[in-house]
């Protein structure tokens, strides 16, 4: 049997603002399993990005009230003390975020900074942890690591960047990486070297991976499940091939509209109508609805359940399944 690795039940994060509660993440439970790559879509503000930090243990605990569970390996990430989580991240859990430079320290130089990652974690001397500091920047693709592991980091192009700070976040053998935007401020060709390096990575250190994305295009090639987040909830969750092949809910039908294909003329590409709403005043009942191209009156009022209705796939939307499938299918032959 599949180990699980990450239970996360009933999580959600609250900040208390001078103008009401600010509820970032409401409710939100998935779990995943050693080795696995799960990525998690949706729009600034649905929740996905404060979820992991949560799970980080990056939140202020004095900012955000955090309720739920989150068990790694069965243990209750928020029941454990500042120094107990910092022990947990790094050495079990890695971190790769949009902007490297805002997990490298400018004045130091880049070796030096994993070599003490290590050190933080294992008892090693300085010189061999900065051998193995050396040889993760290799494994990483950066050219004369030897040479690169004695630069500042604003010495390294963007890409190169990245390459260190996916070093820095696997140079413990981490069980689980988690990978926010790690690609959205880099050009394309460089995006599409660095998600092939997180992939072979994982595969060199048979890591779970999570990438936090608001493109569901990278999700498509580097994930094997996806979950899509709306104003704090997971809306659909389900297979790559469910999703692609079947999407069951209005807002993801609205993010693949709005994916840029090579293959397809721009003029083809529709945003969803409309912004993502305040998460102090969520409307009320599906919060999808002032958006959604199908709203009924039972949408206003109810709130849609996160519900199983195909093995492995769970769509939070009042339509029944036979017209998500025929809606589906209608878009399908519209964009083909
Ligand atoms: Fe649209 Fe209603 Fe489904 Fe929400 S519940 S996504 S408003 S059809």
């Amino acid at each position: 049997m599949t180990e699980k690795l990450l239970e996360v039940k009933d999580l959600r994060v609250q900040f208390p603002t001078g103008d009401g509660i600010v509820k970032a993440v409401d409710g939100v439970s998935f779990s995943l399993d050693a080795g696995e790559r799960l990525g998690v879509v949706g729009e600034s503000g649905s929740g996905k990005s404060v979820t992991f930090l949560a799970l980080m243990g990056l939140l202020d605990r004095k900012a955000a009230n955090v309720t739920g569970q989150i068990l790694f390996r069965g243990q209750d990430l928020l029941k454990l003390r500042p120094d107990e989580f910092r022990r947990i991240r790094g050495s079990e859990i890695g971190m790769v975020f949009q902007d490297p430079m805002s997990s490298l320290h400018p004045l130091y130089k880049v070796g030096k900074q994993i070599a003490e990652a290590i050190q933080a974690h294992e008892d090693v001397t300085a010189k061999d942890a900065f051998t193995r500091a050396i040889d993760m920047l290799d494994r990483v693709g950066i050219p004369r690591p030897e040479d690169r592991a004695k630069q500042y980091p604003h010495e390294f192009s963007g890409g190169m960047r990245q390459r260190a700070m996916i070093a820095m976040g696997l140079c413990l053998s981490p069980d689980l990486l988690i990978a926010d935007e790690p690609t959205t401020a880099l050009d394309v060709t460089v995006q599409a070297q660095i998600l092939d390096l997180i992939d072979r990575m994982r595969d060199e250190f048979q890591t779970a991976v999570i990438m936090i994305t608001h493109d569901l295009g990278v999700v498509a090639e580097h994930t094997d499940r996806v979950q899509v987040m709306y104003a704090g909830k997971i809306v659909e969750a389900g297979t790559i091939d469910h999703i692609y092949h079947g999407a069951h809910h209005p807002y993801t039908w609205g993010l693949m509209q709005s994916i840029s294909r090579l293959d397809e003329e721009q003029e083809r590409l529709k945003p969803i109508k409309g912004a993502p709403p305040s998460l102090i005043f969520v409307p009320s009942g599906c919060s999808f609805h002032p958006r959604c191209p199908y709203v009924m009156d039972v949408c206003k009022t109810e709130v849609p359940p996160l519900e199983e209705e195909e093995y492995g796939h769970a769509s939070a939307c009042h339509l029944t399944l036979e017209e998500k499938k025929r809606i589906f299918a209608s878009q399908v032959e519209v964009r083909t």
